[in-house]
């Protein structure tokens, strides 16, 4: 596939820290996938990235992650972020207010052991609770795909308020229909984030959902990597994005003003 990727960023020009609101998605954009969700970590330079530009955007920098608020702060520690958690379902704004609507606990509670049943019989399957959801991991076993997903289909098909989301080698079931898209929605409409040109980058399918609500603040999307997407903008791999990270935080840095 070498050669058929395109690498397609903004030009730095367009992006100023006065206008500019970022929200990143983690696991295969700021994090690398790996094969134990528990096991990823966002590198210390990419953490020294963040904390340059959510300073320089006077906060305007959010995370909007598939990971519980609770595991997105342990990641990014020591820093202290506007979070969306579990695609969407909660939120932290830049106050540190934290948003998470009423969800069926006994029902997430009755698919997890569910899943749990099926996992034990399957070395390598990973069933992940995260509050309003439960996600059933296949990433050591991809040759499971077609029984784990129909196993999931099954089990959304005996919860019908549940959402099924799919991604890399995980399929979902969510206790709620909000979305990535709606998070970002709800950050636009607050400050610091209000009024600037929202930056999106996220490399899954739940990402999509992020960049259909783009055009109504003529923001840009990135999207890393192969797929079909909704994003304007591509780079092919997570070391390109980074790269382009850096390239932000050195303009912007060299950018200001002497005192
Ligand atoms: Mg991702």
């Amino acid at each position: 596939m070498r050669g058929l990727m395109i690498n397609n960023a903004p030009p730095l020009e367009n992006l100023q820290p006065a206008t500019t609101a970022f929200f990143f998605d983690c696991d295969g954009t700021l994090a690398r996938i790996v094969d134990q969700p528990d096991a990823a970590g966002v590198d210390a330079d990419i953490l020294q990235c963040l904390e340059t530009l959510w300073r320089a955007t006077d906060g305007a920098l959010a995370i909007v992650s598939g990971r519980s608020i609770l595991q997105l702060d342990t990641m990014l520690s020591p820093l202290k972020l506007p979070l969306a958690g579990v695609h969407g379902i909660e939120r932290r704004n830049g106050d540190g207010v934290i948003f998470r609507p009423d969800f069926d606990a006994q029902a997430v509670g009755a698919i997890a052991e569910e899943l749990e049943r099926f996992v034990a019989q399957h070395q390598g399957l990973v069933c992940e609770v995260k509050s309003a959801s439960v996600a059933l991991h296949y990433r050591m076993r991809p040759e499971l795909e077609p029984d784990a997903l129909s196993l999931m289909s099954r089990v959304a098909g005996e919860h019908a308020a549940f959402r099924l989301l799919r991604g890399k080698m995980v399929a979902e079931l969510s206790a709620s229909h909000r979305t990535k898209g709606d998070a970002i929605e709800d950050f636009m409409q607050e400050a610091p984030f209000a009024g600037r040109l929202p930056v999106f980058v996220g490399d899954d399918v739940t990402d999509e959902d992020g960049f259909a609500v783009l055009g109504r603040y003529s923001g840009l999307g990135i999207k890393i990597g192969e797929g079909p997407t909704l994003a304007a903008h591509r780079i092919a791999t997570l070391d390109g994005f980074h790269a382009w990270l850096h390239a932000v935080c050195e303009t912007w840095i060299t950018e200001r003003p002497a005192l």
